[in-house]
C-alpha cells in the first residue's frame, strides 16, 4: 500500500472507555478519521462493571475538553462540576451521550474485540520499509467472525479491567486459584456489596486480599454490611507489614474525605470488626464441599505473630489490582519498561517503587511513543501495572497523540495539566512504606521535569461506605507489593 493511501486509512482506537472516546474526539478535531473498536455492547463497558462505586474526582476532572466541545454542540447539559459521579453516572451522563453524538456514533463498532495488532505485511522481525506500512488490526465480532481492519495508526485504550493480578505470591496464581475462580469462589475486585450482590455476601465468612483502592472500598462496604448482618465475618489480608498507608493521615490529612474514609477503615480494624492479617503470602486455595467454601493456605502475621495461614471462608475478594494484557501486541515493536510494563519513557514517572503518592507529571506523545511509529498505549493501559492513573492524565495523553498524528509537533509537546495540588502526599506515610520494604524514593520523589500535580479531592465528608476512595497514597502499590 502506498504512503498516500495509508494516510487515508482511519486511526483505530481500541476501546470506547473514557480515554478511547476522548481520543476519537481529539482525532476528529484534528481532521483525522477515528474508528473506535469496542469489545463490549456499549460505551464505558469497563466503567459499567464498577458502576456502583463513586469516583473520587468530581465532574470537572472527568470530562475531556474535546469531548465536551462535541457534546455541547449537541445540546448536552454538563453535570455540576463539583459533584462526584458514580461509575454508572459517568457512563449515563457523559460517555453514553458522547458516543451517541452524530460525529462519533457512526465511528464506533461495538461487540468488536481486537485480538491482534501487526504491521500489514510484516511480522515483528521484518524491518525493511516497516515504517511505511499501515497497521492490520484483527478483530472478532460477537458472532465469532474474524474481520481485519487496516489503520494508519493505532491508539490502544483497552484498559486493564479484564486482567486482575493473581492473589498468589510472586505474581503467580496460588495453586488452585483458577479452580477456585471457576467455582465462583472469587468475588472479583469490586462487587456491589451493598446493592446487587448483597445477598451473596451477607452473613458469610469473607477474605479480602489487597491494599489498594478496590480493597478499601470493598472493606468499607463489607463493614457496613456486617453492621446489618452480624454474622458476616471479615478477614483482610495484605502483603505488607502495615495498612497505615491506606488509612491515610486521619484528621491531619489534607483531604478530609480521604482522612475520614481511612479513619473508618482503621476504626473497623481496631474495633475487631475486620480481622487484619499482615505479611500474608497465599500459596494454595482448595475448593471445599463442591464449591461451598474455599480453604486458604500459606503464611501470615496475626496479632503480631508470624505463623501458618489456614483459613476457610465462603468467598475471597481478589482486590489485587490489574495488569495490562499485552498478548495481542506480540507483533508490534514496543518499548516497555521491564518493571511495570509501561512505555519506557513514561515508566519512571509512574513507577510505584519510586512514588508512593498519586502525583504524576503531565506527559504526552513523546513519552508514549514506541519503535513502531504510530502505535500508542493510552489511558490506564499506558500505566502498565502502576495503579495511579487518572482520567485527566489520559485526556492530556490523547490530546497530545492526536496533535502528533496531525503533524502539529508543537501542540503535541505542549503537555500540561492545570490541576490543583492537593498535597495528598505525606512524608510520614512514605517513610512507613519504606520501612516496610518499599523501594526508596519517598513520597513525591519524582525525577526533575514538569511540575508534578495531583488530582483527586476525595469524597465529601459524611458520605457512606461504598463511595470512591481517594487516590494519592491510598492507591498504593500495584498488587500491594511488599511496601505497606
Ligand atoms: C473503581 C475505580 C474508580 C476510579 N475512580 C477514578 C477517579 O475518581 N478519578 C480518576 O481520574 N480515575 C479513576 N479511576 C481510574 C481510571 O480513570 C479508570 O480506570 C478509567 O476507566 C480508565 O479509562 P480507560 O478509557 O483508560 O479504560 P477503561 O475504562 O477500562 O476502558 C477500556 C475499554 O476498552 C474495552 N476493551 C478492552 N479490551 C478490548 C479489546 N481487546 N478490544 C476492544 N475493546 C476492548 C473495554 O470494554 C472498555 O470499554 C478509577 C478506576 C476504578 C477501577
Amino acid at each position: 500500500m502506498s504512503a498516500t493511501t495509508s494516510q487515508e486509512l482511519p486511526v483505530v482506537v481500541v476501546g470506547a472507555g473514557p480515554v478511547g472516546l476522548a481520543a476519537a474526539a481529539h482525532l476528529l478535531e484534528r481532521g483525522l478519521e477515528p474508528l473506535v473498536l469496542e469489545a463490549g455492547g456499549g460505551p464505558g463497558a469497563a466503567v459499567g462493571r464498577w458502576g456502583h462505586v463513586r469516583l473520587f474526582s468530581p465532574w470537572r476532572y472527568d470530562i475531556d475538553a474535546a469531548a465536551r466541545r462535541l457534546l455541547e454542540a449537541s445540546g448536552w447539559a454538563a453535570p455540576d462540576p463539583d459533584v462526584l459521579p458514580t461509575g454508572a453516572e459517568l457512563v449515563r451522563d457523559y460517555l453514553a451521550p458522547l458516543a451517541a453524538t452524530a460525529a462519533l456514533a457512526p465511528r464506533i463498532r461495538y461487540g468488536t474485540r481486537v485480538v491482534a495488532v501487526a504491521r500489514d505485511g510484516a511480522d515483528r522481525t521484518r524491518s525493511l520499509g516497516r515504517d511505511r506500512l499501515p497497521y492490520r488490526v484483527r478483530t472478532v465480532d460477537a458472532a465469532g467472525e474474524v474481520i481485519d481492519v487496516l489503520a494508519r495508526a493505532v491508539v490502544d485504550a483497552s484498559g486493564t479491567w479484564g486482567q486482575r493480578n493473581p492473589i498468589g505470591t510472586s505474581g503467580l496464581p496460588a495453586v488452585g486459584e483458577d479452580a477456585a475462580a471457576a467455582a465462583g469462589l472469587l468475588a472479583g475486585p469490586l462487587p456491589d456489596v451493598l446493592g446487587a450482590d448483597r445477598a451473596r455476601f451477607a452473613g458469610r465468612r469473607v477474605l479480602v486480599v489487597g491494599m489498594g483502592h478496590s480493597a478499601a472500598n470493598t472493606l468499607l462496604a463489607l463493614a457496613e454490611l456486617a453492621e446489618a448482618t452480624s454474622d458476616t465475618r471479615i478477614t483482610w489480608a495484605i502483603r505488607g507489614a502495615s495498612p497505615r498507608r491506606l488509612y491515610g493521615g486521619g484528621a491531619a490529612d489534607e483531604l478530609p474525605a480521604r482522612g475520614l474514609l481511612g479513619s473508618r477503615l482503621r476504626d473497623a480494624v481496631e474495633a475487631g470488626r475486620i480481622e487484619l492479617l499482615t505479611r500474608t503470602s497465599i500459596e494454595r486455595l482448595e475448593v471445599l464441599d463442591g464449591g461451598a467454601a474455599v480453604r486458604v493456605g500459606g503464611s501470615a502475621r496475626r496479632g503480631g505473630v508470624d505463623g501458618l495461614l489456614d483459613l476457610t471462608v465462603d468467598v475471597v475478594f481478589d482486590a489485587t489490582g490489574f495488569r495490562p494484557d499485552l498478548a495481542m501486541l506480540r507483533e508490534v515493536r514496543l518499548d516497555l519498561d521491564p518493571v511495570i510494563e509501561a512505555p519506557s519513557a513514561l515508566a519512571p514517572l509512574v513507577d510505584p517503587n519510586l512514588h508512593s503518592c498519586g502525583t504524576v507529571p503531565p506527559h504526552g506523545e513523546r513519552e508514549l511513543a514506541h519503535p513502531d511509529a504510530g502505535f500508542y498505549l493510552a489511558g490506564v493501559n499506558s500505566y502498565g501495572r502502576a495503579p495511579t492513573f487518572l482520567l485527566a492524565t489520559g485526556y492530556e495523553q490523547v490530546r497530545s497523540i492526536a496533535a502528533a498524528l496531525a503533524g502539529d509537533r508543537a501542540a503535541a509537546d505542549a503537555v500540561e495539566l492545570n490541576l490543583p495540588e492537593t498535597g495528598v502526599c505525606s512524608t510520614d506515610l512514605a517513610a512507613e512504606g519504606d520501612t516496610a520494604g518499599g523501594a526508596g524514593g519517598g513520597c513525591c520523589a519524582v525525577p526533575a521535569g514538569p511540575r508534578p500535580v495531583t488530582l483527586g479531592v476525595g469524597a465529601p465528608v459524611g458520605v457512606g461506605a461504598g463511595v470512591g476512595f481517594a487516590t494519592g497514597v491510598a492507591h498504593g502499590r500495584s498488587g500491594d507489593g511488599g511496601c505497606a
